[in-house]
């Protein structure tokens, strides 16, 4: 049934889903390599088709030979729950190929300048940072609900109080909003979770309804009774993980960053070190968005930035506010170009980006989660005091 009222969606991913087991192996590894080498320049990918995980891209770094690449990725992947080979990955059995290069020489001296002395960006490219204020972690709400369902669907798989549930899952969230663009409700959800084979359909509904959906949004201002539910409407799900799908490092780059509520520049951010600014800047546009929403100057506030390979400042700049006035935009874009340092040495210095702390944006977001640097609200005050909001 089609609302009246218009509407928008979001999704999100388990840890267990294959893309997502691809993304937490290279961020593992790259977290490894900065343990020992707070300058490895890593990227990082991952393959996982079937029980065979290939590790690939290029690494740099004093530490590479220290680094246990292949225990590692049976570590990640015992730790999501892929015990049994029937769940469609076994720790214990699964075959890893450890295929990482070397960066090339002709990158590595545009990012380390030796005629600058400044870090160059490692690519060309374009980035995106978004807030709203639809959430207390300024986050669009289907996005930010789609995660806390499968947030609270893992922890009851991992505690054994759902002892069917396997590790592959994704969600999908449908809010309504009014005529003045105003969250009302959440109009319908969608589970799709893999299971053990001798479970019924109904059961699996009722649970995942009663258990995993309703304690986590009940109390929600969204919840309404004439919530739509849809739990796997595909009608069977034993077969999941790399079995049922390939995986691969930077292929959910949409449930990494905002559910599709902004535009995204299409670079992936796990497994890479932050001299990559898709990565780096991704961050920092982030924190900009984030204080700008948060002091006041706009429900919603996107910016772009744009780097050139070797180069340190972007090559351009630009803002989405909703604000209809040319003028005060512009003012807001020379505030942020003279108050915050967006060449990647300033962006690393200031997000303390050379710290071992990726796998923590690995799974269910690399936003909204407040012990990440990027997340810091310690810019609201200056951008209220310029603008008097
Ligand atoms: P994608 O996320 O675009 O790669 O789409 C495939 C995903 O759908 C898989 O990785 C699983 O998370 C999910 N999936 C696999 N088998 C089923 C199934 N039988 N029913 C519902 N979802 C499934």
């Amino acid at each position: 049934m089609i609302s009246k009222n218009k509407t928008s969606t979001s999704e999100a991913v388990s840890e267990g889903h294959p893309d997502k087991i691809a993304d937490q192996i290279s961020d593992a590894i790259l977290d490894e390599m900065l343990k020992k080498d707070k300058m490895a320049k890593v990227a990082c990918e991952t393959l996982i088709s079937q029980n065979l995980v290939v590790i690939a891209g290029e690494i740099n770094s004093t530490a590479k030979k220290d680094i246990d690449i292949k225990g590692i990725a049976k570590q990640i992947i015992k730790n999501i729950g892929y015990t049994n080979i029937e769940y469609g990955l076994d720790y214990k059995s699964v075959t890893i190929i450890d295929a990482i290069g070397y960066q090339s020489i002709d990158i590595a001296n545009a990012v380390e300048r030796k005629d600058t002395k400044v870090t160059g960006a490692g690519d060309q490219g374009i980035i995106f940072g978004y807030a709203c204020n639809e959430t207390e972690n300024f986050l669009p709400i289907a996005y930010e609900l789609s995660n806390l369902i499968l947030q609270k669907a893992s922890k009851l798989r991992k505690t054994g109080e759902i002892k069917w549930l396997r590790p592959d899952a994704k969600s999908q969230v449908t809010i309504e909003y009014d005529p003045n663009k105003k969250p009302i409700r959440i109009n319908n959800i969608v589970v799709s979770h893999q299971h053990d084979p001798d479970i019924s359909q109904d059961v699996i509904r009722q649970t995942i309804i009663e258990k995993v959906i309703k304690p986590t949004l009940q109390n929600k201002s969204m919840f309404d009774p004439n919530i739509r539910y849809y739990i796997n409407p595909s009608g069977n799900f034993v077969i999941g993980g790399p079995t049922g799908d390939t995986g691969l490092t930077g292929r959910k780059i949409i449930a990494d960053s905002y559910g599709g509520f902004a535009r995204h520049g299409g670079g992936a951010y796990s497994g890479k070190d932050a001299t990559k600014v898709d990565r780096s800047a991704a961050y920092m546009a982030r924190y900009i968005a984030k204080n700008m929403v948060a002091a006041g100057i706009s429900k919603e506030f996107e910016i772009q930035l744009a780097y050139a390979i070797g180069l340190s400042n972007p090559v351009s700049t630009k803002i989405t506010t909703g604000i209809n006035d040319e003028n005060y935009e512009k003012r807001i874009l020379e505030f942020i170009i003279n108050n915050f340092d967006l060449t990647p040495d300033g962006i690393i210095k200031k997000l303390k980006l050379r710290e071992p702390i990726y796998s923590k944006t690995s799974t269910y977001g690399h936003f909204g989660k407040n012990e990440l640097e990027w997340e810091k609200l310690d810019f609201v005050d200056k951008i209220k005091e310029e603008f008097k909001t």
